[in-house]
């Protein structure tokens, strides 16, 4: 394959040399009661969603085109090829064969045992430096000292969150999201009050007392308790945003109480 390649062009190729081999076997077959019928399976999702939406990155690639061309070719000497999806080492022998093997063959190519050539699309570029930018990220976020209660909310960067479309229950979710609120266990804590109990006089008025144990907010918490319509939420950026912890804004926006 190549030094620079992106581990879905791998995948994509096996599935091409798959195919070649199937291609070779029933053409070279003799025996006119052979099934046409061939399982291929592979553990990538992203690889079988590209060939059944004929995707790409812009353009069609190289071996999206060969798999094309060999699944006509397949059509043609009617053979039905059913392409599954398998969990990742479940154990099927040829599977783990096939990735044991290949793993031989990429470290053989990284340390020049092999001839291996060090040409990179654009497509494995850009996956390969957005792969390396993730790591760069996800490494500095989990080290960094200063987002300690935020990393535990949301352990991965990357990660979409929804904000709530009232602005005040907005200010007060990134406040509980950054744990710096204007609740009493905050406000003694920076001096802005004189007493770290809540009102109720049951316990400190911590985040998790507003949100799950104070008898002033109850009828706000069953509504979060019984989850609602999401119509709260406006979506940022994009369609794959996905609400974070929202019932906790649904609390924040029924208590009427800015924190
Ligand atoms: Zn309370």
């Amino acid at each position: 394959m190549g030094k620079l390649v992106d581990s879905l062009t791998c995948e994509l190729q096996g599935i091409v040399l798959s195919l070649e081999m199937l291609l070779q076997a029933f053409t070279n077959a003799c025996d006119m009661n052979l099934s046409r019928e061939a399982f291929l399976v592979c553990d990538c999702s992203a690889a079988i969603d590209m060939i059944l939406h004929r995707e790409s990155y812009g353009r069609i690639s190289r071996q999206m085109f060969r798999i094309l061309q060999l699944a006509k070719s397949l059509k043609d000497i009617q053979v039905i090829v059913h392409l599954a999806w398998v969990p990742s080492h479940c154990g099927i022998v040829a599977n783990e064969e096939v990735d044991k093997l290949a793993k031989i063959a990429a470290e053989d190519a990284f340390h020049d045992r092999i001839l291996a050539s060090s040409v990179i699309s654009l497509s494995a570029a850009f996956k390969v430096s957005s792969e390396i930018a993730q790591e760069s990220w996800q490494a500095k976020w989990d080290q960094e000292p200063a987002v300690f209660f935020t990393r535990l909310l949301i352990p991965e960067v990357n990660t979409k969150v929804l904000f709530p479309r009232n602005y005040d229950a907005g200010i007060s979710y990134c406040r509980l999201l950054l744990n710096d609120t204007m609740l009493r266990e905050d406000s003694f804590r920076t001096g802005v009050s004189d007493t770290p109990m809540c009102k109720c006089g049951m316990e400190h008025e911590s985040a998790e007392h507003f949100l799950f144990r104070c008898a002033e907010h109850h009828s706000a918490r069953s509504v979060m308790i019984r989850g609602g319509t999401g119509r709260e939420f406006r979506r940022i950026p994009d369609p794959g945003t996905r609400p974070l912890l929202p019932g906790r804004i649904r609390v924040v926006a029924g208590s009427g109480y800015l924190i």
